[in-house]
């Protein structure tokens, strides 16, 4: 099965806590090793949180996805921002993943 996002910043949070815990005393090589495990990971992510978007109206490359901690009346929540890095006032939010896509598509995907 595969992982989920949950699953997957888990394992980000982990590899960052190992690495910020040997940064002092290991080599370079092994906190560049931990730093690559974290950078696929978050590529990882990025990519779940923008299946299904359609690729930018403007320029035609791919959506780019974040999922961040917000507050709403008082919950923790989260927020799910897709945009285009090479357009600008392109983002959309929204707090599910499927409706940060479907608000993407309409606005600025590619039909
Ligand atoms: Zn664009």
């Amino acid at each position: 099965m595969k992982p989920t996002i949950d699953q997957l910043q888990e394992q980000v949070n982990t590899l960052k806590a190992q690495r910020d815990a040997q940064v002092t005393d290991q080599p370079q090589a092994v906190i560049e090793a931990l730093n690559r495990q974290i950078i696929d990971l978050q590529n990882e992510i990025t990519a779940k949180i923008v299946e299904g978007a359609l690729p930018c109206v403007n320029c035609g490359n791919p959506a780019h996805g974040l999922r961040q901690n917000a507050v709403i009346k008082n919950s923790p929540i989260y927020m799910f921002e897709i945009g285009c890095i090479h357009c600008k006032d392109t983002r959309v939010q929204d707090v599910s993943r499927e409706g940060a896509v479907a608000k993407w598509n309409q606005t600025h995907g590619a039909a």
